[in-house]
Formats: structure tokens, sequence, C-alpha cells
């Protein structure tokens, strides 16, 4: 199949379109590298199959295709509150120009939409039911409510025009090939660990978050994909919850590391626990994150280890 995947060149994309290379597939990736990096473009394109194309999402792009992935958008907090205005428009524009050839090709879309779309959750765990506690006027909704509506226009093209829409909320999800200043919470604890700088814990550290590791959302996503009559939306995350204080001690002990904790101020509208319902994963793809904390944040430490 040729499968058009946006912000390829970021974390996720990587790992998705090194997925869908070894499956045969003909991958064509568009980013703007405004997170993503050369050196993980370089490396998928040591497979014939694999075309990069240097583009901004928010401008229209074209190609026939039979799958389209969309996950360009910064993720991390620090990246996506840089252009507030730019990170709005590329989950509106960027959708919708993704959507129209999903329309004209008559080809299956999947949005990478987020866990973020529940804001700071008032329910624990989140299910796909639940609506949500998003602050429209605060530093982060430039990113949730972008990305809440780019899955209003996502339920109004299938509704609209029958488009093969398929929504997946993504958890906080890590592991090699994160780009190390991204400024998310594992990669920025693993890199000061290995570094023996002070850990930077924001705020006093009971938020929650629950990791998922690379391989499992990949293969959540490709299982969502090949579903049929399915739009979702579907949370694809690790049902293990953790606190940030934890976290950095677990980090910290898997480095042997000399850091020392230190606190920081809690970033404005910051949830303080996200953990998701899985059940719906497990009934509808028979899909279950089966890679343990420890053993991800591991494998993320080795590749780290070897970057530094
Ligand atoms: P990332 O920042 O590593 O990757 C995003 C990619 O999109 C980058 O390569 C970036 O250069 C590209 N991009 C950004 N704006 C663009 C534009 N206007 N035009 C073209 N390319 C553009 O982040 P990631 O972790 O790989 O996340 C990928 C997707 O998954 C994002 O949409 C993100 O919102 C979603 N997601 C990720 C997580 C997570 O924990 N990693 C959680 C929830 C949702
Ligand atoms: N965080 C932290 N120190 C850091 C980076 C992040 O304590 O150096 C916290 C952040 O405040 C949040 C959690 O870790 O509570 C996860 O942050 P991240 O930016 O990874 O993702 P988020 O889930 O907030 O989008």
């Amino acid at each position: 199949m040729n499968i058009l995947v946006t912000g390829g060149a970021g974390f996720i994309g990587f790992h998705l379109c090194g997925a869908l290379l070894k499956k045969g597939h003909k991958v064509i990736a568009l980013d703007n590298f405004l997170t993503g990096t050369k050196e993980n473009v370089a490396e998928l394109s040591r497979d014939k199959n694999f075309t990069f194309i240097e583009h901004d999402v928010t401008n229209p792009f074209d190609y026939p295709v039979d799958q389209i992935y969309n996950l360009a958008c910064p993720a991390s907090p620090v990246h996506y509150q840089k252009d507030p205005v730019k990170t709005t428009t590329t989950n509106v524009l960027g959708m919708i120009n993704a959507l129209n050839i999903a329309k004209k090709y008559d080809a299956k879309i999947l949005q990478a939409s987020t866990s973020e779309v529940y804001g700071d959750p008032l329910e624990s765990p989140q299910k796909e039911s639940y609506n949500g506690n998003v602050n429209t006027l605060g530093p982060r909704a430039c990113y949730d409510e972008g990305k809440r509506c780019a899955e209003t226009l996502c339920m109004d093209y299938f509704r609209q025009y029958g488009t093969k829409v398929k929504i997946v909320r993504i958890f906080n999800t890590y592991g090699p090939n994160m780009y190390k200043d991204d400024g998310r919470v594992v990669s920025n604890f693993i890199v000061q660990a290995l570094k023996n700088q002070n850990i930077t814990v924001y705020g006093d550290g009971s938020q929650t978050r629950s990791f998922q590791y690379i391989d499992d959302l990949i293969s959540g996503m490709i299982l969502m994909m090949e579903k049929e009559d399915f739009t979702g939306p579907v949370n694809l995350g690790n049902p293990h919850e953790i606190s940030i204080n934890e976290l950095a001690k677990t980090i910290i002990g898997l480095t042997n590391s000399q850091s020392k904790i230190t606190y920081r101020d809690l970033p404005k509208d910051d949830p303080k626990r996200r953990l998701p319902d899985v059940s719906l994963a497990k009934k509808t793809l028979d899909w279950e994150p089966n890679t343990q904390l420890e053993e991800g944040l591991k494998k993320t430490i080795d590749y780290f280890r070897a970057k530094i």
C-alpha cells in the first residue's frame, strides 16, 4: 500500500514509518522539521520504499495514497507553547488538508489525537465517553483545543462525506529516538540523570501520568488503521499510573545517577492525573500494552546513553 505519514520525522512518526516499511508498504513522510530530525529521516531513507518531502501541513498537499496517518504537530508543551497560533493552525488546517486527500482518494485516515482532549480530568481513569475539562483560555489550549477541533473535523467529514476516519487518543508515550531537547518529562529526566545534573520536578511531583512504551503504541495504531468499520475514538495508553516523583526516583535508580531532585514551579493548567481506561481497545482491537515501565525505560536509557 501507499501510506502517507504527516509528522514522519518526529518521534512517533519515525517508529511508525519504520514499522510500516517493515511490513513492505511504500511510505511518504511529510514534515517541516519543527521538532522532527534529519537524523530520523536519514535512517528511514535507507529503505528504498521511503520518500521524504519537506512540507508544512498548513499548506495544501496532494498524494494519491491508500492510508494517511496524521501526526504533524509538536507534542511537547515546551514546543507547542512557543508559537501557539501556529500550533492551533497546524492542528486545524493540517487536519483539513489531510482529510481532503482522504476524501479525494477514498483513503483511510487515522488522527493522532491525545489524552489532552480530557484536559485536567475530573474523572479517573479516563474513558472515551468522558468529554473532558479543558481551559479554553490557558497556555495549553492551543494544543488541547486544536486537537479537539481536529477530532470534530474527522467526525464531520465522516458524517458529511463518508470519509473513513479513525481517531486514537494517545497517552504519554516514550522511547528511543525522542529528541533529547524535546522538553518532555521522560527525556528530560533521563538526560539529567545520565549527566548527574539536578532532576527538575515541576510542582510537588504528586501529579501522575501513565507512560506507554513506543512499540505498544505503534502496534495499537496499526491495528486501529486495519480495523474495519470503527472510527473510535479509542484510548491507547498504559494503565500503570505513576507520580512524577516516583518516575524521578525510578530513573535515578536505573541510571545509578548521583542526581538530586529539585523542585520548580508547576506550569499553568498542568493536569493532576492521567490514567487511560483501555477496555475499549482491548475489546475492539484485541490490544493491550505489554511493556513494563522499567523495561521500556531501560531501553530508552540505553538509547540516550549512546547519544550523549
Ligand atoms: P514530535 O514533536 O516528535 O513529532 C511531531 C512531528 O510533526 C515533528 O517531526 C514536527 O517537525 C512535525 N510538525 C510539526 N508541525 C508541523 C507542520 N506544520 N507541518 C509539518 N510537520 C510538522 O511529537 P511525537 O511525540 O512524535 O507526536 C506525534 C503526534 O502524536 C502529535 O500529533 C502528537 O500530538 C501526538 N501525540 C503524542 C503523544 C506522545 O506522548 N508522544 C501523546 C499524545 C499525542
Ligand atoms: N515535568 C517535570 N519536569 C520536567 C518536565 C515535565 O516535572 O522536566 C512534569 C510536567 O509538569 C507534567 C509531567 O511531568 O506534570 C509530564 O510532562 P510532559 O511535558 O512530559 O507531558 P504532559 O503530560 O504534561 O503533556
